[in-house]
């Protein structure tokens, strides 16, 4: 047996608030303890890290690591169409997606801290250099397709190439759609039906999927058109984009809906009920133009928040806690405990890791990250989320 003790000045489980001069127990990879000065264990030795918060490894709940190799080459734009547009083009282009790129960024993702990514894939490009990391992944199969009226063939052929895949305990593929107006109502409720874990959609984005779900009008129905996609029997639904999904049988608590740019609060509330998560990617929203999102308002409305990057197309890199650093800085009101706790135990709920990952407890796998705090810092949580960089952080074996 393997054990193994830590000692740092914070421990943050997430679980509970953080325990200063706090240790943890681990044995065979697994925590068996964690406390703090008032009940040390005889058994807790170990090496203090005297400086350092220990933490849950991060939850990056949206990326697509197959977009990596289109790192700053898909320019920020001033709507999301346009950038859509531009990211198309350069996608074509290639017509493959390089596999050291993705290798690179999921180191870089763990060197910053990540133990856990929602991955969207169309190719499964990510999946055997996943495989050969320590990242776990929900790996979210992404179809498209608006004008699919016969989804059967599609989904069978899918679920055959996800059983192919090489059975890895910490990768869990599903199959999921990619957004609202682009992807057919036959097809969103063929997913829906076939679902039995997390599905992920890109919701509410930017505000022409609402007026395309308004009015069948704008740049999307363009986009659609000038692909040859577009299908005359598609009926606008003159509603939101959540009422939308209800109508396809998205809504409930499997629904990973990301980004959220444009939800009104009525919106917020019926994810709430359905206890459906909302992934919030700030950075890649600024730079796509979809606007950068209520922050604020999603905290407010009582849903559970995760945290993603997005892909490497629109971020400048996969840091988790560089997200939470535009986060604070967008919703100042917001308390640094319920972001950290987005970035680590709502996302691993929400992407089916929840027993897992994403806090400090017994019973859960020993992926933790010891992050440098200087001297003087008293509000461990606000210094956490003012923007850490990966030179301060140190995986734990
Ligand atoms: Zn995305």
């Amino acid at each position: 047996m393997m054990r193994k003790a830590f000692r740092a000045r914070w421990v943050l489980p997430i679980a509970q608030p953080p325990i200063a001069d706090g240790w943890i127990e681990v044995e065979n990879n697994q925590i068996v303890a964690v406390g703090g000065p008032d009940k040390y264990r005889s058994t807790a030795g170990g090496q203090p890290i005297r400086q350092a918060a220990i933490l849950p490894g991060l939850v990056n709940a949206h990326a697509h690591l197959e977009l990596s190799w289109m790192r700053g080459q898909v320019r920020p734009a001033p709507t999301m169409p346009q950038w859509v547009d531009r990211l198309m083009a350069l996608r074509r282009s290639a017509g493959h997606e390089p596999s050291v790129p993705i290798v690179e960024a999921i180191s870089e993702a763990r060197a910053a801290g990540t133990a856990l990514v929602g991955d969207i894939t169309n190719t499964l490009a990510a999946y055997e250099p996943l495989a050969d990391s320590q990242m776990s992944a929900a790996v979210f199969r992404e179809l498209l397709g608006f004008s699919v009226t016969d989804p059967g063939p599609l989904i069978a052929e899918t679920r055959q190439q996800l059983e192919q895949l090489t059975q890895i305990e910490w990768l869990r593929p599903s199959i999921v759609p990619h957004a609202p107006y682009s992807v057919s109502p036959d097809l969103l409720r063929a997913i829906a039906a076939a679902g039995q874990g997390p599905i992920s959609i890109h919701l509410g984005e930017s505000a022409e999927e609402v007026q395309f779900l308004r009015d069948g009008t704008g740049a999307w129905r363009e986009l659609l058109t000038g692909l040859g996609l577009w299908s005359d029997s598609w009926m606008p639904p003159g509603c939101s984009p959540v009422d939308y999904i209800e109508q396809h049988g998205l809504l409930n608590e499997h629904l990973i809906a990301v980004h959220c740019v444009q939800l009104q609060d009525v919106e917020l509330a019926k994810l709430v009920a359905a206890q459906a998560t909302v992934v919030t990617c700030p950075r890649s929203n600024r730079w796509t133009g979809a606007g950068l999102p209520p922050v604020a308002r999603f905290y407010a409305s009582g849903v559970r928040v995760a945290v993603g990057t997005d892909s490497l197309a629109s971020v400048e890199d996969l840091n988790l806690f560089a997200e939470l650093a535009l986060m604070r800085e967008l919703a100042p009101s917001v308390p640094p405990a319920a972001l950290l706790a987005s970035a680590t135990i709502h996302g691993a709920a929400a992407l089916g890791f929840g027993r897992e990952l994403g806090s400090i407890e017994p019973g859960k796998r020993a992926q933790l990250i010891a992050v440098a705090v200087p001297d003087g810092i008293d509000d461990v949580e606000q210094y956490l989320v003012s923007g850490i960089t990966p030179d301060d952080i140190q995986w734990l074996a």
